[in-house]
């Protein structure tokens, strides 16, 4: 039987050790994983801590089509995380690898484990500009403009 591809779109974000090559092997880790078909990549950014201290993040966003359901596609990005060395110390403690489900379909979730579309996401600038890559549509200039006091750039740009 021919299961169901639902669109989705994964955050991912790293601040310690090398968080860019970390972000680079956590969007390799969803390329090869069953189930998933990578459809678009969004550029690397660099972003300050939101709400938490600790060196800088690398961000990205990527969209899939998922032959998981929302649960299951949950546990493989808690499953990737912890393969990374992720350790769940404390609430926005600095981590090696973290990888959060922004959308799935036009799907709108609320259980104890997963909230979607992500909550947060509309107030993050190094979630929303990197969304912007993949899908214009989705973010307003308007939306940038209201969390420009969130440094972030283009990695390989900062400071231009
Ligand atoms: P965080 O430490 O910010 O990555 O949060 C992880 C926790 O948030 C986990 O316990 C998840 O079950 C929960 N969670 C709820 N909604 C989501 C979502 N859309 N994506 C990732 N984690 C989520």
């Amino acid at each position: 039987m021919r299961r169901e591809k639902i669109q989705a779109d994964i955050g991912l974000g790293a601040n310690l050790g090398d968080p860019q090559q970390a972000v680079l092997a956590g969007i390799e880790a969803l390329r090869t994983s069953e189930g998933l078909e990578v459809l678009a990549q969004s550029h690397l950014y660099r972003s300050e801590p939101v709400s938490a201290g600790g060196p800088d993040y690398v961000n990205a966003v990527v969209r899939v089509f998922s032959e998981l359901c929302a649960p299951d596609l949950l546990a493989l990005l808690q499953h990737l995380e912890r393969r990374a060395g992720r350790v769940r110390s404390y609430r926005n403690a600095p981590r090696t690898l973290d990888l959060d489900l922004l959308s799935f379909g036009q799907g709108r979730i609320w259980s104890k484990s997963l909230t979607v579309p992500h909550p947060r996401m509309r107030d993050r600038a190094f979630v929303l500009r990197p969304l912007r890559d993949i899908d214009p549509s989705l973010v307003t200039s308007a939306e940038l403009e209201r969390l420009s006091d969130q440094r972030i750039a283009l990695v390989g740009a900062e400071g231009a």
